[in-house]
């Protein structure tokens, strides 16, 4: 069931969406050649629980860590882990907070040092598509419509969007309905009421879309093992213009310094 959110609501949902806001710039400040994953994670988790929050993916359904960390062909849900970042790499950091009874949830993909112009470009197109989506979220559009913004602008560059995950309602829950496909059609499926909070989180391969989910049960990669990038906001549905939660204006503002 589509539950749109109240003001108090959606005041709680916007605490937590600072946090993991906040939490992401501190990781992208650590982000470098020479750096462990399990590093970023340890200064994201006492960062969550130095605001009084927790790191809400920890212990779900299993998950070991307070973020996902996944390197180059990883898409998401990878685990921090003793892995060295080196000059080049993509590292997309997804992060999940609760606070309140409420949950926050943005994720952000850095580059290490200097990548490569592919590689480069892939990061820019996959942010801006989910700016598209978010100007297409606005009350009484469609779920497709959102998914139709980020497809057909991240596959105008050539690039290919994954289908096997999307994005999701967010309230006490961590997932609720309705999920966001990354792909779709202008004027299908769910409408959107006012009040709605979603994530958009498009997940957008430099080669083609297909994916695989490693042994450990959780780690998403690339069937052709080329880079993916991954970007997530959280937005209240609003007539006109969706409002933000969360913003990577913390992350952007320190990477200019
Ligand atoms: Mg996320
Ligand atoms: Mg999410």
């Amino acid at each position: 069931m589509v539950r749109p959110k109240t003001e108090e609501e959606i005041e709680l949902l916007r605490i937590n969406g600072e946090l993991v806001s906040k939490t992401l710039a501190e990781v992208g400040k650590l982000v470098a050649p020479g750096v462990t994953t399990a590093e970023l994670d340890r200064v994201a988790e006492t960062f969550i629980r130095d605001h009084g929050a927790v790191p809400s993916f920890k212990g779900f359904e299993g998950f070991p860590s307070a973020l996902c960390i996944s390197v180059n062909d990883v898409v998401v849900h990878g685990f921090p882990s003793d892995y060295i970042l080196k000059e080049g790499d993509i590292v997309s950091v997804d992060c999940g907070t609760f606070y309140k009874g409420y949950n926050g949830d943005s994720a952000y993909t850095f580059p290490v040092g200097e990548v490569d112009a592919e590689t480069a470009k892939l990061l820019a197109v996959t942010k801006e598509s989910l700016y598209k989506g978010i100007d297409a979220a606005v009350a009484g559009a469609r779920v497709g419509d959102i998914g139709y913004a980020v497809q057909s602008y991240a596959e105008s560059f050539g690039f290919s969007v994954v289908r096997e995950l999307e994005g999701h309602g967010l309230g006490t829950k961590m997932h609720e309905e309705p999920g966001v496909p990354n792909y779709g059609r202008p004027g299908r499926g769910t409408r959107l009421p006012e009040g709605l909070v979603i994530c958009i989180e498009p997940m957008i391969c430099a080669g083609a879309r297909g994916v695989y989910l490693a042994r450990n049960g959780w780690a998403v990669h690339t069937s052709d093992h080329r880079n993916a990038a991954h970007y997530e906001l959280t937005v209240v549905v609003r007539k006109g213009r969706a409002e933000q939660l969360s913003t990577f204006e913390y992350i952007e503002k320190k990477s200019i310094q």
